[in-house]
């Protein structure tokens, strides 16, 4: 008869909080032929507190094509591999895309095992809207980069959810503020299922406040979340929006919707709208 393949299994593990593990993914773990982890040694760890003793493989960014075939190769012959990183999700924002890939090329059978993700941990407590959402992974890490990538997002995509660093959250916060108005409300979210575990709501000027009242404040892992685009703001074309910005940042906001409305030929009445929303200003 012949062999059976081995199966892949994309196992997620906690983000902070070591209770978060599921008792199938500490069975899968329990049960594989071979761990491929991005860390060794941070996921040694994990193992070490399940009390599991497994063989690792060391899968990051930068073996992870030639590992893959390694891979593939083992769970060709039989043998059960599990996939995690050093925290949440694998695959999300982090190494395994290529893996899952190459396994599904390679008609090798993959498994999810569900778990913690820190964009999801933190949309489900950010109070913002769910029904649609969109994640733009890392911001970038240079300014210009950064407001560019924020711009990129379409409007009328839900709640944007970012991942950033302690290191940038200031910097990013000003980008934020530069691309949607500072009037725009933004959640974040910090050392999420951790002791210190905060979620701070305002704008980015409040935020950046609340950051820099406390050295402590900036330190830990991070998610920032974009409330949607407001209703006035979808009412208005890209082009007048961004017009609109421009305008906003040399001359008085009744002059800047008047300006844009006639550039674009726009009604005067939704700019002004959206110019209030866009300074926080109110009539
Ligand atoms: N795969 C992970 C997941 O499922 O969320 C994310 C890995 S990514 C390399 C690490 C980033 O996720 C951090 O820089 C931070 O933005 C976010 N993150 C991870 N754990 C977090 C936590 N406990 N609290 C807040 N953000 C967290």
């Amino acid at each position: 008869m012949a062999k059976q393949n081995g199966f892949l299994y994309v196992v997620a593990t906690p983000i902070g909080n070591l209770d978060d593990i599921s008792q199938r993914a500490i069975t899968t773990l329990q049960q594989v032929d071979w761990i491929a982890a991005e860390d060794t040694r941070h996921t040694g760890r994990l193992l070490s507190h399940l009390g599991i003793s497994a063989k690792t493989i060391a899968l990051h960014d930068h073996n992870e094509k030639q590992r893959a075939a390694s891979i593939i190769q083992k769970c060709l012959a039989g043998e059960h591999v599990a996939l995690v990183s050093d925290a949440g999700t694998p695959l999300i924002s982090d190494p395994g895309y290529s893996l899952v890939r190459q396994c599904r090329d390679a008609g090798v059978r993959v498994i999810p095992v569900p778990g913690p993700c820190a964009l999801i941990t933190a949309l489900c407590a950010a109070g913002l809207p769910t029904d649609k959402f969109h994640f733009i992974g890392f911001l970038l890490p240079k300014s210009q980069q950064r407001q560019n990538q924020l711009a990129e997002v379409p409007a009328g995509v839900g709640t944007i959810i970012c991942y950033d660093t302690a290191r940038r959250i200031k910097d990013s916060l000003q980008d934020v503020a530069a691309v949607f108005g500072d009037a725009r409300e933004l959640v974040l979210a910090k050392e999420l299922t951790k002791t210190f575990e905060h979620l701070e709501y305002g704008t980015a000027t409040q935020i950046s406040a609340w950051l820099e009242a406390d050295p402590q404040r900036c330190q830990g892992e991070m998610v920032l979340m974009i409330a949607p685009t407001p209703k006035a703001e979808s009412d208005i074309s890209e082009a007048e929006l961004s017009t609109l910005k421009l305008l906003l940042t040399e001359l008085p906001l009744k002059k800047a919707a008047a300006l844009t409305a006639q550039i674009h030929g726009g009604k005067k009445n939704a700019l002004y709208k959206v110019a209030l929303q866009l300074t926080g200003e109110t009539e």
